[in-house]
C-alpha cells in the first residue's frame, strides 16, 4: 500500500507541474499522449483504492489556475472537462453508449439514443458573454470557476461577431475554441523564422499563447479562428430542446459553428462517425485531438447530470497517440 502511495503523490506530483506548463505557462514539455498516460494511471489507482484521492489531485480538477496580470472572470456556469474514454477504438464509442443507457435505466430494447457527434479541436476554451446582442466580456476557463479577462485581445479575432444577428437577449454565454488553422500557423512560424523570431511548437500553443498575450497589438497579428459549441449563463433567450438545434441556433447569429458534425444514432453511429473523422482527419484545415459525442436530447443531459468535474452526457474519444515523447522546443511564454 505505501509503495502505491507513493507513486499516487508521485503522479499527482508530475501532473500538477505539466498541467501547469500547458494550461498556465503555455509551455508544455511532454507530449498530450503522455499527460493522458499519467492522468489514466492516477485514475485508475484511485478507482481501485479511493483513500489515495486527494483534495487536490489533479483527476477531480479542471485546467489551471489564472494568472495574476489578467483581471480574474468567475464563470456562474462553470466551464468543466470532458471525460477521456480510454478505449480509443470502435470499443470506446460503444462503452460510453453503454453507460448512458445504464444511467438512464434504459431497457435493452429500448430505441437507440441520438448523439451530437462533433471534432475535439485542439486550442483554448474561450467563454463570450454577449449582453443585449453585443460582446461585453470574453475570458478563458482557468480553472473551471474563475477564468482570465481576455477580452481585448478576443475583440481582435474577426470570425468573433462583436454584435450577435436577431438577438438581443439580456445573457447569452457562447463557449467555444479559440484556434489557429494549420495554414494559418505555418505562415506565423515562417515570419518568425524571416524575422530571426521563435517559432511556435504547435497550434495550439501558438493561438493559446495569442489570446493570453498582454499586449493586444500582438494578440491582433497572430491569426486565430474560432468554433462555438456551448453555452453558459442565459437569461432570456428560450434554449432548444436539443444541442444541436441549440448549435444551429447560434450559427443564425453569426457565430461560426464548425460544419463536421452529424446526429448519431446510437453506438453504431458514434462508430461510423469516428472512423469517417479518423479518414479525413489529416487533410482538416485544423489540429483535432479527437471526437467529442454529447447526447444531443437536453432533457436527457438534465436527467444525466454531472460527475465532479464533467457532464455524464458527454465523453471525448480521441485516436491512437500520433506524438512520440520527445523534448519539446522553441516554446511561447510571452504573456
Ligand atoms: P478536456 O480534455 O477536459 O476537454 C474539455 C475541453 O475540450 C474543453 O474545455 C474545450 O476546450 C475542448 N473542446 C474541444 N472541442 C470541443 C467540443 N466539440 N465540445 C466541447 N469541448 C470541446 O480539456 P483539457 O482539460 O483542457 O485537456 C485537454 C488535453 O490537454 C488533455 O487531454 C491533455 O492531452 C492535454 N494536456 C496536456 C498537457 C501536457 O503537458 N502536454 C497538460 C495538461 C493537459
Amino acid at each position: 500500500m505505501t509503495s502505491l502511495a507513493e507513486r499516487a503523490a508521485e503522479l499527482r506530483a508530475l501532473l500538477h507541474r505539466y498541467g501547469h506548463e500547458y494550461y498556465v505557462l503555455d509551455a508544455p514539455s511532454v507530449p498530450d499522449a503522455e499527460y493522458d498516460r499519467l492522468f489514466r494511471e492516477l485514475d485508475a489507482l484511485e478507482t481501485a483504492h479511493p483513500e489515495l484521492k486527494t483534495a487536490d489531485t489533479p483527476t477531480q480538477r479542471v485546467g489551471g489556475k489564472t494568472l495574476p496580470e489578467f483581471a480574474q472572470v468567475r464563470h456562474d456556469v462553470p466551464m468543466l472537462s470532458i471525460r477521456t474514454e480510454t478505449d480509443s477504438g470502435p470499443g470506446g464509442a460503444a462503452n460510453f453508449d453503454a453507460k448512458v443507457r445504464r444511467d438512464l435505466g434504459l431497457a435493452a430494447d429500448a430505441p437507440a439514443i441520438a448523439y451530437a457527434a462533433e471534432l475535439k479541436f485542439d486550442g483554448l476554451a474561450i467563454s463570450l458573454r454577449y449582453e443585449a446582442g453585443i460582446l461585453v466580456r470574453a475570458a478563458t476557463r482557468g480553472d473551471g470557476e474563475t477564468g482570465e479577462d481576455v477580452t481585448q485581445n478576443i475583440r481582435t479575432i474577426g470570425q468573433i461577431p462583436l454584435r450577435l444577428a436577431g438577438v438581443a437577449a439580456p445573457v447569452l454565454e457562447v463557449r467555444g475554441e479559440v484556434y489557429m488553422r494549420r495554414d494559418d500557423f505555418d505562415a506565423l512560424n515562417a515570419r518568425q523564422r524571416e524575422r530571426g523570431e521563435k517559432t511556435f511548437v504547435n497550434p495550439r500553443n501558438a493561438a493559446a499563447g495569442a489570446v493570453r498575450q498582454l499586449d493586444p497589438r500582438i494578440a491582433a497579428q497572430r491569426p486565430l479562428s474560432f468554433f462555438a459549441y456551448g453555452l453558459g449563463q442565459v437569461e432570456g433567450w428560450a434554449l432548444p430542446g436539443s444541442h444541436s438545434a441549440m448549435l444551429d441556433a447560434l450559427v443564425t447569429m453569426g457565430i461560426p459553428v464548425c460544419t463536421d458534425r452529424a446526429i448519431a444514432e446510437g453506438a453504431a453511429g458514434l462508430v461510423a462517425f469516428h472512423t469517417a473523422i479518423a479518414a479525413k482527419r489529416d487533410s482538416l484545415p485544423f489540429d483535432i485531438d479527437g471526437v467529442v459525442y454529447k447526447v444531443d436530447d437536453r432533457a436527457l443531459q438534465a436527467q444525466l447530470g454531472f460527475v465532479s468535474r464533467e457532464p455524464r452526457w458527454a465523453v471525448a474519444h480521441k485516436y491512437p497517440a500520433q506524438e512520440m515523447l520527445t523534448t519539446v522546443e522553441s516554446i511561447d511564454v510571452q504573456v
